[in-house]
């Protein structure tokens, strides 16, 4: 197996479906499939490739101890989620999360969300049943239809263009919020205003908030005045999961004559779809984009590192990103060893905690859920894995939203399984909410202050 990248072609979409494609929806009529890859093919991209090399830069601080990464959003993303006021809120409390990560902890924080592309899911039956009705499962909407009749649950071709023009939709706004005013820091104190009486979360993020404005108003008084502190870098990110649209949205850039992922900047490989020989390790294997690859609690040691190896021949600083999501019961044993290996190996690559795909469980009363101290055990079992290894905890990957939902049992609120019910909106996972995510934030700049303080604190002060 060759692990030379870079003066291969890049194979054809027929070369990948004859690696055994998993987790690809079942079309019926290949000729429709073939005309929307067509017209996605002539489509201009959703990013450019300069601003994937910057994202790659970023990631190198990342995987060299000197940044942090917050990658964060829905689990599914829908058409009809689609709104200025969804889109909103999720980066609102992406800002505020990354805002007091890097006040509270002292790092910067490269901001990633599960936004404008995450439209497809990997499931592990390929039909549902209910009530005696079998149809195809729900794969997200860049495949089918959420609601359980046999129209929706139609597996449609079509929607990859929908896929398309809602993640261009998302992007433009996106791109209008964090340069367009919406994400100066001297607002920071406004964004979960509405918030802050009915949640110990929202009331500590607002004196933080405060003492930003304080902090502000005193360099403005100094004659400090920066444009980075009126707008962020924010970057998009999904799972590639369905070989027609990532393959569609694949070009050559013409700086470089390399091929980039133009659907969006940071892409991952799931946990169904990392096999070696498989098309999605395939198809990423040829395109410039930093990557990530999530690794569940059965991933060997030498599977990360011949993952590290086939992905990244060249040893590219900021290319390579494992996004672990071992279980908060399995974090501590299984973790060291798969860190180990790759370190050991001289390579430097990015380590992000996923403390959600680990710990989802079913209710009594049949909610898909995560417990909030679950999450938080993983979080802090992943800290203490590179805390004893000496490594750097690199970020952290959540699925959330900037709703008041109850999706996820605990946090501050003592949201309970009988609570569920109320509002419990996801089309996929259970999301963190707003004050749940705050909670999380809060919880991760402290381990990262104390970390700070304590290698710090390995440098005597006196004498
Ligand atoms: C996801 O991130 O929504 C997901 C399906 O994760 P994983 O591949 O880790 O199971
Ligand atoms: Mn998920």
């Amino acid at each position: 197996m060759s692990t030379q990248t870079r003066d291969e072609p890049l194979p054809s979409l027929a070369d990948l479906h004859a690696l055994n494609a998993l987790q690809q929806p079942t079309y019926p009529d290949q000729s429709a499939v073939e005309s929307v890859v067509a017209q996605l093919r002539i489509m201009p991209p959703l990013v450019f490739a300069g601003e994937c090399d910057e994202l790659r830069q970023k990631m190198a601080r990342v995987a060299a101890g000197e940044a942090f990464v917050l990658q964060g959003g829905d689990c599914a993303e829908t058409f009809a989620g689609v709104t200025a006021d969804n889109i909103q809120r999720k980066l609102r409390v992406l800002l505020s999360m990354a805002v007091l990560l890097t006040y509270a902890a002292r790092v910067p924080v490269v901001k990633l969300g599960r936004i404008a592309g995450q439209y497809a899911k990997p499931r592990s039956s390929d039909t549902e049943t209910r009530d005696g009705v079998t149809l195809p499962a729900y794969r997200g909407d860049a495949v089918n239809g959420f609601a359980f009749t046999p129209e929706d649950r139609k597996v449609d071709p079509q929607r990859l263009l929908g896929v398309y023009n809602a993640s261009a939709a998302t992007l433009n706004l996106t791109r209008a919020f964090v340069t367009g005013g919406f994400a100066d820091l001297a607002r920071a104190h406004t964004w979960n205003a509405d918030f802050v009486k009915q949640s110990p979360a929202g009331a500590r993020y607002q004196a933080l908030a405060d003492e930003i404005e304080g902090a502000l108003a005193f360099m403005e008084a100094c004659g400090i005045e920066d444009e980075t502190f009126r707008t962020v870098d924010f970057y998009s990110s999904h799972e590639a999961l369905l070989l027609e649209y990532e393959h569609a949205l694949t070009r050559i850039d013409s700086r470089t004559s390399r091929p980039y992922g133009v659907s969006g900047h940071f892409l991952w490989i799931g946990e169904r779809t990392r096999q070696l020989d498989g098309p999605h390790v395939e198809l990423l294997r040829h395109i410039r984009n930093p990557l990530g690859v999530k690794l569940g609690p059965t991933t060997t040691p030498e599977t990360a590192l011949e993952l590290a190896d086939r992905l990244d021949p060249d040893h590219e600083p900021g290319r390579i990103t494992f996004i672990t999501r071992m279980g908060h019961e399995k974090v501590r044993d299984i973790l060291p060893g798969v860190i180990s290996k790759v370190e050991q190996s001289g390579r430097k690559v990015a380590w992000i905690c996923d403390p959600m795909h680990g710990n989802t469980f079913a209710t009594a009363n049949g909610y898909k859920t995560r417990a909030f101290e679950d999450v938080i055990d993983e979080v802090n079992g992943f800290f203490d894995v590179h805390e004893g290894l000496g490594t750097w905890p690199g970020g952290v990957h959540v699925e959330l939203t900037g709703d008041d939902v109850t999706e996820c049992v605990g946090g501050a609120d003592e949201l309970a399984e009988a609570d569920l019910a109320s509002r419990y909106e996801t089309a996929c996972d259970p999301r963190l909410n707003r004050n749940q995510s705050l909670e999380l934030a809060f919880l991760v700049a402290e381990r990262l202050a104390s970390g700070r303080i304590q290698r710090a604190s390995e440098v005597p002060l006196l004498g």
